[in-house]
């Protein structure tokens, strides 16, 4: 029997590898979605029913769900080096007269987009992904293997005639596409919208849950093989085999005989990289002959056979007509330049964001000034710079404001921050509506059907004004709402009904207690039975549950201070929403861990931390958060620290390792 399994699980693991190169890499899907999520979910089941075949490059971890603390430091085997740059093509034609004087022979380059995103290093060993380092300061980066390893578009396993060892180097980026998803997202979820592309794109590789970063849809290109034996003449034909071996390779790569051929792929992408999408800053040249990189070497701080080409910045000017002051949800002031529409990179522009009111000060902005408008990176063009022969005379400078814009609040400013924030969080209307938003959203109450624009409506309205509001809202108050079919209507009324059942730490999130984050509500709810419990906790009591600080707990308690908030939650509570915690309504297997205490500590390689608690307590154990008297085992994984020292000098808990603890559950 186990044998059976084994070998269903290893045949479901080939096969999903295999679907997933040819829907990313070949692009060409032999099943359809629904096909691949039954094998995938087929596979999850037997793995997690049978952790002794755990594959640490199993499919399902494309998944994510591993939680990362720490990113472990890595030195790199080899640096990492940086390029060249080059702005025009007398720069170009010099690196080559340079290089054609140390080789004396005739020189081939590959010409390559220069991706805009995060690089990264990837350690293959017998055709599987061991490792995956960033580039940090590129003699040593961060661990992020697990967070890679959901990016569908890196393999796990290769295939065909690859070497035992090496490392593939790439770019991990975000397309277009997803960036606006991701803000879009966001935006309905009364969050601050990310920047661009390649600081979110690097910024998901550093989130500790690889779930998320799952979500962010990454994407990833690899363009350079590394080992001390070079397996081809070429960098052409590596990038060729590598291809063959599972990876994503640039489609738009060219081999390029001689400088005009180069700069005719420079224009051509100059011109058409919009039309890309995801963002190049520019074009890599690349001595093709491994022999020629080998005779060029390095300078401190480059390869002499490798060349940035870069991109100049699209820069128009025009003129400024008013600045105006955004209100966003958690009560941040963004100051927005509005200008006369100019064409720019390919698209109309008519606003520019102005940050805060350091960066107006460091411009110099006067009204009516003509300005520099780019478009770097961010999506959202920004000022670079004044004309300043065109002022007149008597312009005056511009002043920040010091009241909101919104509801008259005088605007405080935190120390050593450069935002202006409008403090009546409670009464200021994005800020209220921001609430209700976050409120409904799918991490918290999940209520359908009511989205960003609904709630702005029902505020203007006069229907609702805080969470409470939406249980007693009807039908008849809904339906006369603009584009409100009688169908939308009754799907708010029955998810607004829905909500009710939605466990006590997704309110506790919900409510918006500021600081209280996902986790740490799930931390809360984990600690107090009910709201109740929460709300006579006192700072001290709070700051003992684990992760809660000073900050938070302060937070805390001033929420149950004011008398708007009590007055929600009562309302809430005779509504029938969840606040306290449900009957434990996890399934119980067994009792053989019945009256033990357990806690988990270091890097868990056969389980995650979350599923392990979920063990000891369907096999009748508890989860304790501290090492003391009353811990009967401390499950220790890779790296254990100060935790397995404590237990040690106290020397009352017994100490296991993973197996261990999977032999104490199946006996
Ligand atoms: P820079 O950060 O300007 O020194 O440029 C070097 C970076 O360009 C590398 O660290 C890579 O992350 C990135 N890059 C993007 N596309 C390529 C490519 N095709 N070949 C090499 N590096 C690339
Ligand atoms: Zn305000």
């Amino acid at each position: 029997m186990p044998e059976n399994i084994q070998q269903k699980i290893e045949e479901l693991r080939t096969e999903l590898h295999q679907h997933n190169y040819n829907y990313y890499i070949l692009d060409e899907a032999k099943i359809s979605d629904f096909e691949f999520d039954l094998k995938l979910k087929e596979l999850q089941e037997l793995e997690k029913n049978h952790p002794e075949f755990y594959d640490a490059n199993s499919p399902t971890l494309r998944v994510g769900g591993e939680i990362t603390k720490n990113f472990p430091t890595i030195q790199h085997q080899f640096r990492m080096y940086s390029l060249d740059n080059s702005y025009d093509f007398d720069d170009l034609e010099d690196w080559e007269k340079r290089i054609i004087k140390t080789i004396n022979e005739p020189v081939e380059f590959v010409a390559e987009l220069k991706y805009d995103g995060a690089s990264i290093s990837i350690f293959y060993e017998s055709g599987k992904l061991r490792q995956a380092v960033t580039r940090g300061d590129g003699f040593q980066g961060d661990e992020i293997t697990a967070n890679v390893k959901t990016i569908s578009d890196i393999p796990l396993t290769l295939k065909g005639d690859f070497p035992t060892q090496f490392f593939m180097r790439g770019e991990i980026y975000l397309t277009r596409k997803n960036f606006d998803k991701i803000n879009a997202r966001r935006e309905e979820e009364g969050l601050d919208l990310f920047m661009n592309p390649r600081n979110t794109a690097s910024g998901s590789l550093k989130m500790q849950d690889s779930a998320e970063v799952r979500k962010r849809g990454l994407s990833a290109v690899l363009y350079q093989f590394i080992s001390s034996e070079i397996p081809a003449e070429t960098h052409w034909e590596l990038l060729q085999n590598s291809r063959k071996w599972g990876f994503k390779v640039s489609d738009q790569a060219k081999l390029c005989k001689n400088l005009d051929e180069i700069k005719a792929f420079i224009t051509y992408w100059d011109e058409h990289r919009h039309e890309l999408p995801f963002e190049i800053d520019g074009i890599v040249l690349k001595v093709n002959s491994i022999k020629q990189q080998a005779q060029l070497g390095y300078t401190a701080k480059s390869p002499r056979w490798a060349m940035a080409y870069k991109f100049k910045a699209e820069k128009v000017e025009t003129e400024l007509l008013t600045v105006t002051y955004q209100v966003g949800r958690t009560g941040a002031i963004t100051p927005v330049a509005n200008l006369k529409p100019v064409l720019l990179a390919g698209t109309i522009v008519k606003r520019a964001s102005l940050h805060n009111e350091d960066i107006i000060k460091k411009l110099g902005l006067h009204e009516h000034d003509f300005v520099y408008v780019e478009k770097g990176g961010e999506i959202i063009p920004k000022i670079v710079g004044i004309n300043e022969e065109k002022r007149k005379s008597d312009s005056k400078e511009i002043e920040y404001i010091t009241n909101c814009p919104e509801c008259g609040t005088e605007l405080v400013r935190i120390e050593d921050q450069a935002i202006h924030f409008c403090p009546n969080d409670l009464h200021c209307p994005p800020q209220v509506v921001g609430r209700m938003i976050h409120y409904v959203s799918r991490k918290a109450l999940d209520i359908e059907g009511l989205g960003a624009e609904t709630i702005e409506q029902l505020y203007r309205e006069k229907l609702i004004e805080n969470p409470a509001d939406f249980y007693t809202l009807t039908k008849e108050q809904i339906l006369p709402l603009e584009r409100m079919a009688e169908k939308s209507a009754q799907n708010i009324i029955d998810g607004v009904e829905k909500s009710k059942q939605i466990p006590f730490e997704k309110v506790l999130f919900g409510i918006g207690i500021k600081h209280v984050g996902e986790t740490v509500a799930k931390k809360l709810a984990k600690n107090f039975n009910s709201i109740d419990d929460l709300k006579n906790a006192t700072a001290e009591e709070l700051i003992q549950v684990e992760d809660i600080g000073g900050k938070i707990a302060e937070s805390i308690v001033n929420f149950f201070k004011d008398p708007e908030n009590l007055l929600m939650i009562e309302r809430l509570k005779s509504y029938g929403v969840q606040l306290e915690k449900g009957e434990n309504t996890n399934e119980v297997i067994s009792t053989v861990l019945e009256d033990k205490t357990f806690l988990f500590t270091g890097k868990l390689s056969l389980f995650t931390r979350e599923a392990a608690e979920e063990m000891v307590e369907k096999h009748g154990g508890k989860n304790i958060s501290a090492v003391s008297k009353n811990l009967n085992y401390l499950v220790v994984g890779e790296k254990a620290g100060s935790k397995l020292k404590k237990a040690q000098d106290i020397g009352t808990s017994e100490i296991l390792d993973e197996q261990q603890f999977l032999d104490l559950i199946s006996n």
